[in-house]
């Protein structure tokens, strides 16, 4: 334990304490499965919050990367670059969307769509300039920044942290009339996750997506889905919302499309909203560059020739009908699509992090969301067999006592 234990004392002594990690110090992965400082194997079920469904180190993502780093790796947006061009096209063809602006972490592109809804209400609606509202909803999670945090419904996501940007109004998730309510001449978007995968893996009734479209057309109001979490197959279709044909009108995206290498996040939509942006108007100097397009050109290749998103669907409802299977005490609810799945403990039983510590000690890195959900979203390259080992493990641990 002494290269755990002093890696771990580092930590202590020179991080920010914004994060609370599992005792567990990782030092190489591949596939579904990470190496701890110790030599012992895990399988990885969180996958960066759905960062990794390509797996670790895809040999295919990981020779893009090293092939471009051999090329060229920045150039701002100030030149073009060779690649992202065709990361775009890729991108939009497999999408259906008619324009992507590039950025690199979530957050940053949802801040692109929320900027891009403004305007779009100023110049194409005629909502008068600062008096738009964007309509979220409770238990949102968007990311960091000031604005996001602004419509958190969190309090710890947001105290300490103001002056809040204004401008948002948030309603029940999964309440149609709440949100019809919400909307006035004013508002110019509704921003949505198809699943709160940070509120607890909350999945709305069915066919709340499909009327939030209308609601959406019906008023003139951008419906925008972040499936930064849910997106590119994570739930068992490529998108969350196809399960309801719910398109919306802006699509965020993040996470996986960097396959789990490198940040790239983006936006699509019509051009008819994208062309709000003039130059100036909006940038990232890292948006777009030679090796994040390489990267994420090659992480949605992965995603289709190895029939991820079908894998997602199959063996996401293997995983689950294994989980229902088991007897245990604990056991509030199991929720979710595909490999985005949450296991709600009973409160009586304590929070779910005592659960997560038990199942690394037998081989499986989860994280809890929301302090009673234990979620489980390994990677989509899993096989049948590596969710019968899950399962064993996941068994033995919520059927023990505690
Ligand atoms: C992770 C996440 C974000 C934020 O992405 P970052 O890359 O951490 O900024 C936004 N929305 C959803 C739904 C997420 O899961």
């Amino acid at each position: 334990m002494d290269r755990t234990d002093a890696f771990i004392k580092d930590v202590e002594r020179y991080s920010a304490k914004n994060y609370c990690p599992l005792p567990v110090v990782i030092e190489r992965g591949e596939g579904v499965w990470v190496h701890d400082l110790e030599g012992k194997k895990y399988l990885d079920m969180l996958s960066a919050y759905s960062a990794l469904n390509q797996g670790h180190r895809h040999p295919k993502i990981v020779d893009a990367l090293l092939r471009q780093a051999g090329k060229i790796t920045l150039t701002s947006r100030a030149f073009h670059n060779e690649t992202m061009g065709s990361f775009l096209k890729k991108l939009c063809q497999i999408t259906g969307y008619e324009q992507a602006l590039p950025m690199n972490t979530g957050a940053e592109a949802v801040e692109t769509a929320i900027k891009a809804a403004r305007k779009w209400g100023l110049l194409k609606k005629g909502v008068p300039e600062k008096q738009s509202e964007i309509i979220v909803f409770d238990n949102n999670f968007h990311g960091r920044t000031v604005t996001i945090i602004s419509f958190s419904t969190e309090d710890q996501y947001r105290y300490g942290f103001g002056p809040f940007t204004p401008g948002f109004v948030s309603v029940p998730f999964g309440q149609i009339e709440a949100l019809e309510k919400a909307i006035t001449k004013n508002t110019v978007a509704i921003l949505a996750e198809p699943i709160q995968g940070e509120g607890g893996v909350l999945t709305p009734p069915e066919g709340y997506l499909a009327r939030m479209r209308e609601l959406a057309t019906r008023h003139n109001v951008l419906m925008m889905l972040d499936e930064i979490q849910t997106g590119l197959g994570r739930t068992g279709k490529l998108f969350a919302y196809q399960y309801e044909d719910a398109r919306p009108d802006v699509l965020i995206l993040g996470k996986a499309l960097g396959g789990g290498v490198y940040p790239v996040s983006a936006v699509l939509a019509a051009s008819a909203v994208m062309d709000v942006f003039g130059p100036g108007d909006h940038g990232s100097t890292f948006g777009g560059n030679p090796l994040g397009s390489a990267v994420a050109e090659a992480a949605l290749e992965v995603l289709e020739e190895e029939r991820l998103v079908e894998n997602a669907f199959e063996l996401g409802a293997y995983f689950r009908a294994g989980l229902e299977k088991i007897r245990s005490p604990y056991v509030q609810e199991i929720r979710g699509k595909g490999l985005l799945l949450g296991v709600e403990i009973k409160k009586e039983y304590g929070k779910a992090r005592i659960f997560c510590e038990r199942l690394m000690d037998e081989g499986l890195l989860c994280k809890e969301t929301h302090d009673y959900t234990i979620r489980f979203a390994p990677p989509l390259v899993i096989t049948k067999e590596e969710v019968d080992w899950a399962l064993e493990r996941i068994a033995k641990v919520l059927a023990e006592k505690q």
